[in-house]
């Protein structure tokens, strides 16, 4: 039997199919079988479901190193619709890793993975009364629901002992041996209390097992003594002594003015064989906790430039002032509020040089009447409040891109934000990458089908929810998750994504 009179389980016809890693790009007809890719051909192929793609591009899913929001269902409803089929919280990671991917089990409409979490390691060992309410997931405990948690702000400021850190050791190799793709260390939020020697652990540890770092830098500053640049080579210097893989994670927020040099060094790293990967978001601000320790005024203002009023909060977007900056931090620093940081000019500049790849650093949002966290598959994205990125960061690159204020080609984005992800993370303890990030025979069936004439970000500092347009069809795994640009209910393809160190 041929492959034209095949019957395949799902094919799409016509559409202009773009890989990244063979760099094809032609109208081909894609067959589906099951969870994989069985043909990709210039034949006429039947299916027992049809998908006609013309005018529209065929590319892998996306897949997201930076994503607080995963294996949540609202935070894979905006996910899908912005195209992406693997968002994976690695920045900040979680604690009981096996009990997390258990959770997930049958649950996801979307591919799901972890990294082993340092800020959680140090709450467990600084703060004897930590219980997580959420299986492992530290920032939900911290963000959703800090009071049963019985969390503390230990974690960020609490000092280990030599003796502790050899505990930090065991509870980071233990969760990549559960199955974690690295060690998730947002030093960041503990720029006071973390030691280097910590620091050093983490890397060590991701070294131990040939895997990645996922860091946000401990400064995020132009001036010295605590520029972003220190605080990337914090890293580096145990990387070049010990070995493993770093991702620093939206770096341009913590490089500021000085992204050029940043940029420049980790491409003279990476000829030197150094593994090091710059990841950048689409948007000059960010969204965290108002506690974050870079927005205290010594280093918000004169360092990254800025003054209180470039701190909103999210519930009702208002801007801080000196008084209301001191009275939220008394009252409540876990405060969710948006940041400025970076330029557009220096943002553009990062989101099109080529070693870079896009990670949204998707957040939680909060139901604007309710001021709860927005979880539930029912919440509607126009009734929330939070950081657009979690809903429109791929779509709005694809748009920067067909704008031409970020000016690369179509390949070169597409692979930003599948190939260059899945082959770093292949490369650094992740194989199961090998089967992703690429429309190839026998791959993984996860694939974005998106209107490069029309695709665009709908989402807004107001409106921080609203999904995506011109991503028709989103599969992951063989199944449709959004059909006709909508959201398809009750499916639930997602799978694990496993580092090789699983016991
Ligand atoms: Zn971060």
């Amino acid at each position: 039997m041929t492959a034209s009179n095949e019957q395949y389980d799902l094919v799409i016809t016509g559409g202009r199919v773009m890989d990244p890693e063979t760099k094809l790009d032609a109208i081909r007809n894609v067959g589906i079988n099951g969870d994989k890719i069985a043909v990709v051909t210039k034949d006429d192929i039947k299916g027992k479901e049809t998908i006609d793609a013309k005018g529209l591009v065929v590319a892998p899913g996306f897949l997201d190193m930076h994503h607080h929001n995963t294996g949540t269902p609202f935070g894979e409803k905006l996910a899908m619709r912005d195209g992406v089929t693997t968002p994976m919280e690695l920045e900040v990671g979680v604690t009981r890793v096996k009990e997390v991917y258990a959770d997930r089990e049958g649950k996801c409409r979307l591919n799901y993975g972890y990294s082993s979490s340092t800020m959680a390691a140090r709450e467990i060992i600084l703060n004897p009364e930590y219980k997580s309410v959420f299986t492992g997931e530290f920032l939900f405990d911290l963000v959703a629901d800090g009071k049963d948690a019985k969390t503390s702000m230990q974690w960020s400021k609490g000092h280990m002992t030599s003796e502790q850190d050899k505990e930090f050791e065991t509870l980071l190799c233990n969760g990549i041996e559960e199955g974690a793709l690295g060690v998730g260390h947002a030093v960041g939020y503990m720029t006071a209390g973390c030691s280097q020697q910590n620091s050093i652990t983490a890397q060590k540890v991701a070294a131990k097992y040939g895997m990645s770092t996922f860091v946000h830098g401990r400064f995020s500053g132009q001036m010295p003594p605590t520029s972003g640049l220190l605080g990337f080579l914090e890293m580096m210097a145990p990387q070049e002594i010990y070995g493993g893989a770093i991702v620093f994670q939206h770096m341009h927020a913590q490089a500021l003015a000085d992204i050029k040099t940043a940029l420049d060094m980790f491409s003279a790293a990476r000829k030197k064989g150094i593994k090091v990967i710059p990841e950048i978001y689409p948007y000059n601000y960010g969204a965290t906790i108002l506690g974050a320790d870079y927005l205290k005024p010594d280093n918000y203002g004169p360092n990254m430039g800025r003054d209180y009023d470039g701190i909103i909060r999210t519930a009702d977007l208002k801007p801080y002032d000196k008084d209301t900056y001191a009275e939220g931090m008394k009252e409540n620093p876990m405060e969710s509020v948006m940041f400025y940081n970076s330029t557009d000019e220096d943002m553009y500049y990062g989101l099109a040089h080529p070693e870079s790849v896009i990670g949204s650093d998707a957040f939680l949002y909060t139901v604007r009447a309710t001021g709860e966290t927005a979880f539930s598959w029912d919440t509607a994205p126009d009734a929330v409040n939070g950081h657009p990125r979690g809903s429109g960061t791929h779509a709005l690159f694809l748009r920067l891109v067909r704008e031409k204020k970020v000016d690369i080609p179509l390949m070169t984005a597409i692979s930003k934000m599948t190939y260059m992800i899945t082959d770093y993370l292949a490369e650094n303890g992740v194989s199961q990458m090998n089967q992703k990030g690429r429309i190839q025979e026998g791959k993984d069936a996860d694939i974005t089908i998106f209107d490069p004439a029309t695709v665009t970000d709908n989402s807004t500092m107001k409106d921080g929810g609203l999904q995506s347009t011109g991503i028709p069809y989103v599969i992951c795994n063989g199944t449709l998750v959004v059909k006709d640009t909508e959201c398809v209910d009750n499916v639930f393809p997602g799978k694990p994504v496993y580092g090789d160190a699983k016991k």
